[in-house]
């Protein structure tokens, strides 16, 4: 904008104006898409406030971008959450380029959907472009649409001078500004956070010192990076305690050096404390392996399985140590995910048509992650991430090396792609793992600028046979580069429990997570060993030699054969040497899961996770959906016990189509059955489902995420009632032990439930107080810890006093290595991952069930899981 411009902004909505800040959403209150004002509106049209044209529609219509005259960009963001709407309730009645007039209609909503499904009606209008424009005035009481103006906005330097003559006189004494010569200013401030300058801190530094006018620069150590560039900052490797000086020379150069210093001072955004915690966790390097996985669902070293292993030493840099999320071995070439690997034309000659490209798809880009920002609701991680990219899209040295690259005739894709490639590879060079491994954020927002510019699908396919590598792995790309035939996966990030590694598992796929970020430099088309075996050896080893190729191949060969004689055995029962019968089940999601998993021997459902059909939709099942889909998983188990486990969303498992309040703790807040008590009609709809459904001889209902008695008795109540209404006969009703307390009160709990399931995933999470999400603590979220086998023993106890069945269902229940402990706990019962049903089968007839005891009695009085994984290891070997 240009000083004097000035853009009047009229109420596109009637209702009372509140302010930004009172919005219950941080994502707006904080600002982080930009300043704005907020109208609970009474009318249900929302109008154009400006003359303007329409930038982007969003595909749920629920948010609306306009780029008005002196490039003032706004969005308007109608309620919150609505984005998980999908479109209903939106009516749109302008499209993406329509050049639209003060007061024009642009969209129409329905208000009471919204109220029913949404948190809040509020709707945002929101000043994207803060880097050049500001709200100078904003009207409060109660806006007219059409008609009552709502703000002005003017050139952003002149606002931030009002703004600071009109609060200079407090300042004055509240901050001391540092020393100050001429016209330049300079202060010195060490680095308080435990990681140093990193990415994060550093957008935070550059996109405050871009709201200054001065120019800015970082010294450290005899090198100049500029302030207002994320990558500069990054690039000076500024580690804890470095000491920067910061310089700034120009328009309120003093106000810019005090305000930064301060920012760097109060650690950039970063909670010191929480910070300073997680250091302690070990990093997942090859100096450091990461020790076990929970599922450690390794073959054991069984006599069946005499391949030597190729030597391998701790400091093998050819092995990026990590854990095993899901079990296996495989020998390929090496593919990534790499959101640059796009073909562009290196030579454009139109360098205005090449550079106006460039700023174009920046804006796109820009425009995608405010959505993406707003959109991420109460996701505050994510929100963070994406605002984090937003800084470095704009990062200046960035974007001058692509316009340097196109004025010497490069077409915009590739000068684009050449300039955030050496930024990476500087970044990446970073001795400090937590910076090199955020250069990957540069990759990646290079890479979604790159689509804009070259075209381009997201959804990159893998050769068959390859050894996927990538930072992180959603659980649909898990399935859909398992579909292309990848045979292995290794990521930096994810847990051996998330919802990716559980499919993985199921797709029997080894999946390596928690590797170091170098990872992400091994070279495309490299031969690899993904050797995701031992719990605690687990290994990307790059560059096999021959003999080390050789020895992995019989051992595949050998695995191989191993599995065809034990899926040979699958359909007999699971009886220990000394006669204990123990049952196999399967955990299922789908009725294509269930017929697999009776084709590998499983005696039933232990774990029918509903919840995975509850996802991916835009509405919520309808009763006669769920029925079907229970109907069609008891055909295919043909008569076998069915344990069908209410919905268990919420924590880490937001569903799109229903609105949860915003959490500070997600995992221990309203997860699991604590939804069905804030939205019975979704719990009494699945249990007349469950009830509908033609069953054979065992209907099993599970109940997740227990805490209470109180929860216990209630949810007994709306079955009871369902039960009796729908003239069912009985059904067998338990409970998950995934809370300590259940376990913990397991005699009691006894009194009231048919049955026990013990979740060991969430039961570990919650006894070590370790977020089963957390990749740092991947290596360290083992069920066979002592404090968690104790509460197994506990509730098999009262299990067995009051004669109620009791069975595992958590990760831990399919890792072969595990199986004798259990057993030896007194758990009769595994419900196993379809894949690890053979092995697992196999596994328990090779047991002896008194030793098991002995075992167990042993673990339980270890101290930590590591301790009893060495003792299972020497005594569990076939005797
Ligand atoms: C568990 O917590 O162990 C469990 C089986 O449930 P989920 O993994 O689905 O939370
Ligand atoms: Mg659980």
């Amino acid at each position: 904008m240009h000083p004097g411009d000035t853009l009047t902004l009229l109420a596109p909505l009637s209702g009372p104006i509140v302010p930004i800040e009172s919005v219950p959403d941080t994502v707006f209150a904080d600002k982080v898409v930009g300043d704005g004002i907020s109208i609970d509106p009474t009318t249900h049209t929302l109008l154009a406030p400006c003359d303007a044209t329409v930038t982007q529609l969003h595909a749920a219509r629920h948010a609306i971008t306009l780029s008005a005259a002196g490039g003032v960009e706004i969005m308007i963001h109608v309620g919150i959450d609505t984005v998980a709407l999908k479109g209903a309730g939106f009516t749109a009645r302008v499209k993406e380029g329509d050049s639209v007039s003060a007061g024009q209609a642009l969209l129409d909503f329905d208000a009471d959907l919204l109220l029913r499904e949404a948190p809040s009606l509020l709707t945002q209008i929101i000043l994207l472009s803060g880097e050049t424009s500001a709200i100078v005035e904003r009207a409060s009481g109660v806006a007219t649409a059409g008609a009552s103006r709502l703000m002005t906005v003017g050139p952003r330097r002149r606002a931030t001078e009002d703004a600071s003559r009109a609060s200079s006189a407090g300042e004055a004494g509240a901050s001391r500004p540092p020393r100050a010569t001429v016209g330049v200013t300079s202060a010195v401030v060490a680095v308080p956070n435990p990681h140093g300058l990193h990415a994060r801190p550093a957008a935070v530094l550059a996109s405050e010192a871009r709201s200054f006018a001065a120019a800015i620069s970082v010294e450290l150590g005899g090198r100049n990076a500029n302030a207002k560039s994320v990558v500069a900052l990054m690039n000076l490797g500024a580690g804890p305690g470095a000491e920067l000086r910061i310089t700034a020379s120009g328009s309120e150069a003093a106000r810019a050096v005090a305000r930064l210093v301060e920012l760097v001072r109060s650690g950039l955004g970063e909670d010191l404390s929480a910070a300073r915690a997680t250091t302690d966790a070990p990093e997942p390097t090859a100096a450091a392996p990461a020790a076990l996985s929970p599922t450690a669902a390794a073959l054991s070293p069984t006599a069946a399985d005499p391949a030597p292993r190729a030597p391998r030493t701790p400091d093998d840099p050819r092995r990026l140590p990590g854990v095993s999320a899901a079990p296996g071995l495989a020998i390929g070439p090496v593919c990534k995910i790499d959101p640059l690997a796009l073909e562009v034309e290196e030579h454009a000659t139109d360098t205005e048509a090449e550079l106006a490209r460039l700023h174009k798809a920046l804006l796109h880009t820009r425009l995608e992650l405010k959505q993406l920002v707003a959109a991420s609701g109460k996701r505050v991680e994510q929100a963070q991430i994406f605002s984090a990219h937003l800084t470095m899209l704009d990062d200046p040295d960035v974007v001058t090396r692509a316009e340097v690259a196109i004025v010497e005739g490069k077409s915009a894709a590739f000068a684009w792609r050449e300039a955030v490639m050496s930024s990476y590879r500087e970044l990446a060079r970073m001795e400090n793992p937590l910076l090199a491994a955020r250069a990957n954020d540069l990759r990646d927002v290079g890479g979604r600028a790159l689509r804009h510019l070259a075209g381009g699908d997201e959804a990159q396919a893998a050769p068959a046979g390859s050894v996927v590598v990538a930072e992180t792995l959603t659980p649909s790309e898990v399935v859909r580069l398992a579909d292309h035939g990848a045979s292995g996966f290794a990521s930096v990030l994810g847990g051996a429990t998330s919802h990716a590694a559980i499919l993985a598992r199921s797709l029997g796929v080894p999946y390596l997570v928690g590797a170091p970020a170098s990872l992400l430099d091994v070279e495309a088309g490299t031969t690899a060993v993904l050797d995701a075996l031992d719990a605690g050896g687990a290994a990307l080893l790059l560059h096999p030699t021959g003999a080390e190729l050789d020895a992995y191949r019989g051992r595949l060969g050998a695995r191989r054969a191993v599995r065809e004689r034990q899926e040979a055995a699958a359909a007999e029962r699971a009886v220990t040497r000394d006669g204990i019968r123990v049952a196999v089940l399967a955990n299922i999601a789908s009725a294509d899961d269930a017929r697999k998993a009776v084709r590998l021997g499983a005696e039933g459902v232990g774990l029918l996770r509903t919840e995975l059909m509850f996802f991916d939709r835009a509405t919520a099942p309808t009763e006669a959906d769920q029925i079907a889909a229970y109907q069609a998983i008891a055909d295919a188990l043909g008569g076998r016990p069915l344990t069908i486990r209410t919905l268990d969303v919420g924590g880490d498992k937001p569903l799109s189509y229903m609105p949860l309040p915003a959490e500070d703790n997600p995992l221990l807040g309203i997860r699991g059955l604590r939804i069905g008590a804030l939205h019975p009609t979704l719990l009494r709809g699945q249990l007349r489902a469950i009830l509908a459904a033609r069953v054979g001889a065992v209907r099993r209902v599970l109940l997740p995420m227990v805490s209470g008695l109180d929860e216990l008795r209630e949810a007994k109540q709306v079955l009871e009632e369902e039960r009796l209404r729908a003239g069912s006969p009985p059904v067998e009703l338990g409970v998950m032990v995934e809370v300590p307390s259940v376990a913990i009160q397991a005699d009691r709990f006894a009194e009231e439930v048919d049955f026990f399931s013990i979740g060991t995933n969430d039961l570990t999470q919650y006894t070590l107080a370790m977020d089963r999400t957390h990749p740092r603590l991947a290596g360290r979220q083992d069920a066979l810890h002592p404090a968690v086998l104790r509460l197994i023993e506990a509730t098999a106890q009262a299990a067995r006093r009051r004669e109620r069945h009791v069975g595992i269902c958590g990760a831990v229940a399919s890792d072969p290595e595990a199986v004798a402990v259990l057993i030896g706990l007194g758990v009769t019962e595994l419900s196993v991952s379809v894949q690890a049903m053979p092995e697992v089968k196999s596994k328990i007839r090779e047991l002896d069930a008194a030793r098991c005891r002995e075992l167990a009695r042993a673990a339980l009085d270890l101290g930590t899981a590591a301790e009893v994984r060495a003792l299972l290891a020497e005594g569990a070997r076939p005797g």
